[in-house]
């Protein structure tokens, strides 16, 4: 048995395979442990924004066309009226199973020769070594990749937060053909609602809510067009709840230690960018390794969250005020062009310089509505 590592990657989510394969690419020895059995799966909306899929082309991943369901935009609704944006062009987005996902990534790791530790706890860290199990295994660099409420961070007292909004939420797949191309985001009174087609004959259902006691079945009549949808149909999994935050830590790196993934901070699911950043931070922490040192990945991981946490904030300034989201709605309808440009910079293909005539617009429209 192994007895030492370049990189260990405690947690084998997306995050731990990204980063196992990105630092397997440059060239280092790269073990990972995962407590759970593959292929792993969680609550999650199941999208990847373009920037998702543009990193895990860099990592090598190219997502099969038969595995997935091509995204066209987002459609907003919220009590009867409803309001569609494309992605740019050339910014495609998927949906995909988790477990789906889960698969192509273990396939992709272990084809590079990532030694891959399924159904080992990670007990603990110290200087250099990884405890699994009755076993210590020595590494240059240790990566917490085991999510949201990671324990490496408290290990390696990563865990002191600048700013956190706690979310609760809550996803299960339905058995019924998509009723539409686009992600759809329902705005409720004190919760949303999001559906993403996965397949040909299953829908992901999810619901975000300040309120940890609000539920996925409970809160669809507040959806009403949603609902209406579901009613009757098959339900094809167990429901999953998660925390969905907007969390900053302070530090993502101390000696030796990295996060990476929901362990180093997370931005709401409303915006789906949670794959998508955690691929970026995979690619940037592997040239870190390169380097010898740390420091441009603590820089490299606050630059890759401005946007995703400047969207999240703005979206939720919707969350909780039914007048204001149908507000904003019918300036989305009467001007579709300030929600098309609002998407592609949420997508990162406009900057914010240049919607800012957008938010001039949506600000008058919002006063004159
Ligand atoms: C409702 C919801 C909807 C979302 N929708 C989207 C979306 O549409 N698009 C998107 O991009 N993002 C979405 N997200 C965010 C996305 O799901 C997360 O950002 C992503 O799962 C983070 O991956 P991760 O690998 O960091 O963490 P995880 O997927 O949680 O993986 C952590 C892994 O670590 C393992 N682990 C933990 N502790 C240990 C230990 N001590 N030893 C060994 N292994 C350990 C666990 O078993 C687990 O496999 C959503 C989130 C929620 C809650």
């Amino acid at each position: 048995m192994l007895s030492s590592t370049d990189v260990f990657v405690i947690g084998g989510g997306p995050a731990g395979l990204a980063a196992a394969i990105a630092a397997r690419r440059h060239g280092f020895s790269v073990v990972v442990a995962d407590g759970a059995k593959p292929p792993i799966d969680k609550a999650c909306g199941e999208a990847l924004m373009p920037d998702a899929i543009a990193a895990l082309k860099r990592l090598g991943i190219a997502v099969p066309a038969s595995e997935a369901v091509p995204i066209r935009g987002v459609r907003f609704l919220s009590s009867g009226l409803s309001a569609d944006a494309d992605f740019p062009s050339d910014n495609r987005s998927l949906s995909i199973r988790r477990t789906i996902l889960h698969r192509i990534m273990s396939e992709r790791a272990a084809e590079l020769g990532v030694d891959l530790l399924w159904q080992n706890v990670v007990t603990g860290i110290s200087g250099g070594e990884v405890k699994v199990g009755e076993r210590t295994i020595r590494s240059r660099w240790i990566v917490g990749a085991d999510g949201v409420n990671s324990r490496v961070r408290r290990w390696a007292k990563l865990d002191v937060q600048s700013r956190t909004e706690l979310r609760y939420a809550f996803r299960r797949h339905y058995r019924v053909a998509p009723w539409s191309d686009r992600m759809e985001i329902y705005w409720g009174k004190q919760c949303q609602g999001f559906a993403t087609p996965v397949s040909d004959k299953e829908v992901c259902v999810a619901v975000a809510s300040r309120n940890p006691g609000v539920r996925l079945e409970e809160s669809l009549p507040e959806f009403r067009e949603l609902s209406a949808r579901l009613d009757g149909c098959e339900t094809t999994s167990a429901e999953r709840g998660s925390i969905s935050a907007n969390r900053k830590l302070k530090r993502v790196c101390r000696g030796n230690v990295a996060l990476i993934g929901d362990a180093s901070g997370t931005v709401d699911a409303i915006t789906g960018e949670g794959l998508g950043l955690a691929f970026s931070q995979a690619v940037t922490l592997a040239d870190s390794f390169v380097s010898g040192n740390l420091t441009s990945y603590q820089t490299a991981h606050r630059r890759l969250a401005v946007r995703p946490l400047l969207m999240a904030r703005l979206m939720l300034t919707l969350d909780g005020r039914p007048r204001f989201q149908q507000r904003v709605l019918q300036v989305f309808r009467k001007r579709p062009e300030v929600f098309r440009r609002l998407l592609a910079l949420h997508v990162g293909a406009l900057s914010p310089i240049h919607v800012a005539l957008d938010g001039l617009t949506l600000g008058w429209g919002l006063l004159t509505a």
